[in-house]
This record gives structure tokens, sequence and C-alpha cells, in this order.
């Protein structure tokens, strides 16, 4: 018996584990303090009624004999395959049912993908990012290349000829950063990538928080993204979906490496390995795309923006630089007076029980930043508004 000895190479915990035994320990020891959480990337609104509603319906059907659903086609329903195509048509990015595969979130599907990529590929991972990027390669034992992501390139890191990499992680809107690629510099990296034969895994989790014009809310509004890109998304942070679960990759049929078809290698993973998603949830993520979902859905987005827009002018007013926001839930903010944001967390935390991500658990360029989101509940996010603005005014 051998362990996969990649394990023993990877940091002691996850961020988020070692963010809430912090806070627990804090909590513990301070009963009598209200600690607003303003750290981890988990949304707080409920599911849009025509969801439950579709749930409820489905969950009925279930216990009825003529009804009743067993085992679904692993890569998703075709009714909700064609709802998600119908979702990108107005973007002009037409796909066929067969590219869209139904998944229970983007975390598992950007870890299982891996499975289809050799352990001797090259990745690419933006500093800071979303750490399961590297964690995943780093179980599998592949050399990571990292692209910068600092200040001075507005954290959007652009291919670099001199750096070989197979395999391209792209996050936009980007977590932690909160920058997002125009349509111009998405096209950079699909011409890099098809240049020298890479494969781009864009995530596009985020999607539903761009707002700005001219920024890209999938990589196939690029031409040439489907002959080089997966991509990944998500009902999480778009409609809530954080614990009742429900995504789904693409992968183009034109996306062929060394004449094999990445479509049909994806494919016979899952079969092999994937069941597929309930057919309760898959008829809650239906109503989603629906008219009446899709406005309830935006109801609650808003509801996170105005979160946004009420940290934003908290460190607008006091003079604390910051990114994100705009196109996405996530406030990127330098730590005032600290160089360490581990430190800056502490600091927060006893000083006005707010609780944020540091920087420095998304990658090394972090350091000296942290992330606020802006998921929490709105009258939270004003009161924590407030506690900066204490803590920080002059
Ligand atoms: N991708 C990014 C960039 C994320 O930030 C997250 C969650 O925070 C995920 C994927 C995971 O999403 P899901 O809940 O669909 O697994």
């Amino acid at each position: 018996m051998k362990l996969n000895h990649n394990y023993l190479k990877l940091n002691e915990s996850y961020l988020f584990s070692t963010i809430a035994k912090k806070v627990a320990a804090y909590t513990e020891a301070h009963p009598d303090k209200k600690v607003l959480r303003m750290g981890i990337g988990d949304v707080t609104l409920p599911l849009a009624p025509a969801v439950v509603s579709a749930m409820k319906r489905a969950a009925d059907e279930m216990g009825v004999k003529e009804t009743f659903r067993g085992y679904g086609p692993e890569q998703g329903y075709p009714f909700l395959k064609k709802a998600i195509a119908d979702y990108y048509k107005p973007r002009g990015v037409l796909l066929e049912e067969d590219e869209i595969f139904v998944s229970d979130g983007a975390k598992s599907d950007v870890g299982n993908i891996l499975d289809i990529f050799d352990t001797d590929n090259t990745v690419l991972v933006p500093d800071p990012v979303y750490p399961v990027y590297v964690d995943t390669n780093v179980m599998a034992g592949r050399k990571i290349v990292y692209a910068d992501a600092t200040a001075e390139n507005g954290f959007l890191p652009m291919p670099d000829e001199h750096t070989k990499a197979d395999l391209i992680y792209i996050c936009s809107p980007n977590n932690p950063t909160g920058a997002a690629y125009s349509r111009e510099q998405l096209a950079e990296w699909v011409n890099y990538a098809n240049r020298c034969g890479a494969v781009i895994l864009y995530d596009a989790a985020y999607e539903a928080f761009v707002s700005e014009e001219g920024l890209a809310r999938s990589i196939y509004e690029v031409d040439g993204a489907k002959e080089c890109a997966i991509e990944f998304c998500s009902l999480s942070k778009t409609a809530g979906f954080t614990g009742t679960r429900c995504g789904y990759t693409i992968v183009p049929r034109e996306l062929e490496r060394g004449g094999v078809s990445l479509n049909k290698l994806w494919l016979r993973r899952q079969t092999t390995k994937f069941n597929g998603v309930s057919y309760i949830v898959q008829r809650g993520a239906e109503a989603v795309f629906t008219k009446e979902g899709m406005a309830q859905v935006q109801e609650n987005l808003a509801v996170y923006r105005r979160n946004a827009a009420v940290l934003a002018a908290c460190l607008d007013g006091l003079g604390i630089r910051y990114t994100g926001g705009k196109n996405s839930p996530y406030i990127w903010m330098e730590c005032p007076g600290f160089s360490d944001s581990w430190a800056f967390f502490d600091h927060l935390l006893a000083k006005a029980n707010v609780v944020g991500t540091p920087g420095g658990g998304f990658g090394k360029n972090g350091e000296g930043y942290f992330r606020l989101t802006a998921f929490a509940d709105e009258t939270a996010t004003k009161e924590a508004a407030e506690r900066l603005k204490t803590l920080f005014g002059k």
C-alpha cells in the first residue's frame, strides 16, 4: 500500500477551514461579541420562489409511480440542457446539448476535469486565485507555474510567450480580486492557447455579476474559444444554489487535441464516475432560466450589488484602495497599515469583530490584500462598513 504522497505537499488545511477555526476560537473566548462574517463566499438570500415551486412539484412527481424517476442521464436532463443553451443564445453563443454537462457544482468539475489530462502537463494558474485550482493539481503532482496578477496589470495577467503551459486556468470575474477580462483580453488568451495547443479551463462562476459593457460573461463570446476552452459555471452564486448544488460544464465538440475529442473523453469520464444531479434539483435549476426565475434571481443579485456599493463607498471615504465590487461580489482591498494579511485578519476580528479573507490565502501576490464579500446580509454589511469607518477613520 502506498499513499498519494502529493497530499502531504498540500497546505495543512483548506483556507476557509482555517478561517472557520480562528473565528470559532474567537467567539468561544468572547461569547458577548457580535461577529460579522464577511469572509467566506457563501450567499445569504434564499432560493427564488420559482425555484422552490419547481422543486416541490418535482418532489411530488417523485412520489407518484407514473412520474417517478430513477437514474437520469449522467450529463443532465435534456430540459435543463436546453434551458442552459437558451441562456447563452442572446450572447451569440450557440451550444449543442451534448456539449453541456450538468454537474453538482463548479468545484467538483474544476477538480474532476483533471482526470482527462496527463499528470505530466504543466498548468498555469493566476496568482492570486480560488485555491482549488492549485490544490487539485498539487494532489495530482502536476507542475504549476503562476501568472502574476498585481495592481500593475489590474489583476488581469496576460499571456507571456516565454511561459510554457499546457493547461491554463482563467477565472473571470476573478475570485478574489473581482477583476474581469474584456473580450479583447480574452481573445489574446484564446489566440495564445490555440497557437501553443494549450487548453483553457475557464471558470465563469461569477458571470452573473458582470455589469460593465465589453466584459465577457462566457469565453465562447470570443472567436476561436471553442477550439481551446472548457467552461465551468454554477448556479451557486447566480441563484443561491450553494446548498442546493447545481452547475454545468461546457466541453465543445470542436475541442480536440492530438485528434482526440475532449468532449468524448469527458463524457466517458462522467458516465463512469458520476450518476448525475438529482431530478428535483435539475427542475429547480431549470426554473432559474425561466423569465420569472431570472427576474427573481436578479432581485437577489441587486441586493448583493448594493452591498458591494456600500463597502466600496466606505473604502472610498477612508481612502483605502480596492478593486472589485462592480462586476463581482468581492471587494479586494489593501490592508491599511499591515503587510501581512493574516495579521490584518486578526486585527479586524479582534478590534471590529469583522471577518474577511486574508489575501495571502489566495497566493503570494495576495499578501497585503484582504477580500470582503458582498454576499452578507444587508444590515450586517452596513454595520461592517460602520465598524470599518470607526476603526480606520482619522
Ligand atoms: N469557482 C470559483 C471561482 C468559486 O469562487 C467557487 C466558490 O466559491 C466555485 C467555483 C465553487 O462553486 P460551486 O458551489 O458551484 O461548487
